[in-house]
């Protein structure tokens, strides 16, 4: 019984062991605590409270791909960041300017062959359609179906306006279709 026991735990230090040996040498420190990708996409310097909503603008859920999400990471440039990493996808300009609108600063790296083969800094779009949610409950947006439409009034911070029932929304209010 006891040999059995300590052969046991022999194996798990094996094994423990082979897992660390696996992980690249000079990767950076801050990228170990999300693996890397070989092709895709690669999402950084998301505030922190907008790491998910940039996985809902996306529709990661349905995504067949590997998605890796990290959040409250350490950022010299905006304090506390997200990272979201899509395996096999390309975002559409559409989407690029769609996670504008809740990550101001975020970069888009594309990868092929596990680097960085360009960088694309978002930029915010001057109408937004079908993102985001009217918090208005009597919107006709919210009572029939009809894709939203918002104009952003102010970038930063942000500040846009329905189309339909011009109510005007602050970032705080924004919620995701
Ligand atoms: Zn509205």
């Amino acid at each position: 019984m006891v040999k059995k026991k300590s052969k046991n735990a022999r194996k798990e230090r094996t094994k423990a062991k082979r897992i660390a040996h696996s992980l690249p040498a000079q990767e950076d420190k801050h990228e170990l605590k999300i693996s890397a990708i070989e092709e895709g996409t690669v999402i950084d310097h998301i505030p922190t409270d907008a790491t998910f909503k940039v996985v809902e603008i996306l529709h990661l859920g349905q995504h067949n791909g590997i998605v890796s999400i990290a959040t409250n990471l350490q950022s010299r440039k905006i304090g506390r960041k997200g990272i979201v990493k899509v395996a096999q996808k390309n975002l559409t300009q559409e989407e690029v300017n769609k996670i504008a609108v809740v990550a101001p600063d975020a970069t888009v790296n594309i990868i092929k062959n596990f680097h960085v083969r360009e960088k694309i800094k978002v930029k915010s779009p001057d109408v937004v359609d079908n993102v985001i949610k009217c918090s208005n409950p009597a919107c006709i947006t919210n009572n029939e179906q009809l894709n939203t439409k918002f104009y952003v009034v102010k970038k930063d911070p942000l500040k846009v306006k329905c189309h339909y029932c011009e109510r005007v929304m602050g970032k705080e209010d924004i919620g995701i279709v």
